[in-house]
């Protein structure tokens, strides 16, 4: 392939992708910009493939082969709840990508530069691998963190704030010792101090962010892995690579701020990291506190309400995604619309383990669009809801979050479904959601308690109905 012809495959692929992160911006168009980033990705591997650079055909097709039926295999067997700690791990092979490319393009004898653009070369290498590193440790304590394996608390070390600003100071002088240096050999070892010590910051600063911060965590690492990509771009002199990386970090920061905003954490503070985890709030965590007597429910008066009600409205969180019962939700909801109530969704921004997740499992169902709701659109009005069903949601229906400074969660915008006549929460058992702490909310006068797997409930209430 020519170069040429390269470059207008990359433009394409390149053009293809602002239109799959477009399509992906609405639910409608959501399938459509995944074939655009899917065919935008084809013609960018083939182009690269085919390119003058690439010489070693088997090795090239050999290890396709093998990633192809990985990447084939995990993403047919990855169930729906398993998609953030997926997306995580993946931001951590990007990371690692561009600690390798780092290196290797570094000690790479045919790379030879002069002068300013040598400088601005080793530029290019130390910063790809600085980000590189940080969020591939970042991203793999992230995926431990999701999975249950590593503990979602924040871990806080003493003096954190000092650490971080030594560590800044420090790879600044290992970047003026790794630029300054006249030989490779002269250079290598900055390098490989300053990429343990980002190793070791990306663990530290991943591990002291709490349950509820998380979300914020997941998509600021999406951020960096586009980041660590474009810096890599640059490293290779390669044009799709820096826009591919640039748009996947900037829509990962622009998702981020969202984030933040929706997690009323402050931006600048999640850049540095440990945000969210002042001294004494991790402490102040009730998980074990009980709060008075709950009032349980029955799947026949829950339906004998819902058929009475006027306005209900449905909250779906993490619960709802490990029962898979969004397609009996949405049977409800079609059945009690038949019935003249006026049924609509309220979405958290955080609900469930990724941004969009309650959106996308409706979506799957069928349920229209135009009922499901955001946060903001719906939060004043509860105060006008009879019955407010609460599947599998905990941490985004939380009182505490408005009431008490000293909680975890203080400060997170929740959905205020306590202002409802009556609000109907549905869940397993009296356990707390993933920020580990106490609900006020079970036991508020008008809440009643639907215990049992939420997919088992929703279909006895539907069968009631
Ligand atoms: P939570 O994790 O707060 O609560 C989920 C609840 O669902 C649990 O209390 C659990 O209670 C219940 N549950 C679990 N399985 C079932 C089941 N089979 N049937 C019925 N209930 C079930 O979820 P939310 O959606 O309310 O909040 C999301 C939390 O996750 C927030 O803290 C958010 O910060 C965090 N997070 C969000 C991310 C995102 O991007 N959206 C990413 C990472 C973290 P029980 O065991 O008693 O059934």
């Amino acid at each position: 392939m020519t170069e040429g012809t390269i470059t207008v495959a990359y433009i394409a692929a390149s053009i293809l992708f602002i239109l799959a992160l477009g399509g992906l911006s609405n639910q409608e168009t959501a399938r459509k910009g995944n074939v655009y980033g899917m065919v935008g990705m084809l013609i960018a591997v083939l182009a690269t493939v085919l390119g003058a650079r690439v010489t070693g055909y088997g090795t090239i097709i050999v290890c396709m082969a093998i990633g192809g039926s990985i990447g084939f295999y995990v993403a047919k067997k990855v169930e729906m709840t398993q998609m953030p700690e997926l997306v995580a791990i993946l931001h951590s092979f990007v990371g690692l990508a561009a600690v390798l490319v780092g290196f290797a393009n570094y000690m790479d004898e045919t790379v030879h530069f002069e002068g300013v653009e040598a400088t601005i070369h080793d530029i290019e290498i130390y910063l790809g691998v600085l980000i590189g590193a940080v969020t591939f440790t970042g991203s793999v304590i992230a995926f431990g963190k999701l999975k249950g394996i590593v503990t979602s608390k924040p871990v806080l070390l003493k003096g954190r704030n000092a650490l971080n600003l030594s560590i800044l100071l420090l790879c600044i002088w290992l970047g003026a010792s790794f630029v300054g240096a006249d030989s490779p050999s002269g250079g290598m070892l900055p390098l490989i101090f300053m990429t343990i010590i980002a190793f070791a910051f990306g663990v530290h600063m991943v591990m002291a962010i709490g349950g509820a911060d998380m979300p914020v965590v997941i998509s600021m690492l999406n951020s960096y892995s586009g980041w660590a990509a474009a810096a890599t771009g640059f490293m290779l002199s390669n044009d799709l690579l820096i826009v591919t990386g640039a748009l996947v970090g900037s829509s990962g920061a622009i998702l981020s701020y969202i984030m933040c905003r929706a997690m009323n954490r402050k931006f600048l503070a999640v850049i540095a990291g440990g945000f969210g985890t002042s001294e004494g709030s991790v402490a102040s965590s009730d998980a074990g506190e009980e709060q008075g007597e709950v009032v349980p429910i029955s799947a026949e008066e829950t339906g004998e309400l819902l058929k009475n009600a006027r306005e209900v409205v449905i909250v779906p969180g993490y619960g709802m995604a490990v029962a898979q019962a969004q397609h009996a939700v949405s049977e409800i909801t079609r059945k009690l619309r038949e019935q003249g109530v006026n049924v609509r969704f309220a979405i958290h921004p955080v609900a469930g383990r990724m941004p969009g997740h309650m959106n996308v499992l409706l979506a799957e169902a069928k349920v229209p669009y135009d009922i499901v709701l955001e946060m903001d659109e719906l939060n004043d009005e509860f105060p006008e809801v009879d019955v407010v069903l609460v599947i599998g949601a905990n941490d985004i229906v939380n009182p505490d979050a408005q009431d008490n400074p000293g909680s975890p969660i203080a400060g997170m915008p929740v959905l205020e479904v306590w202002k409802a006549e009556t609000a109907i929460v549905m869940k397993r058992s009296m356990a707390t959601g993933y920020a580990g702490v106490q609900n006020p909310l079970f036991f508020k006068e008008n809440t009643r308690m639907l215990f049992g797997d939420a997919k088992a409930s929703v279909e006895a209430i539907l069968g009631s109905i």
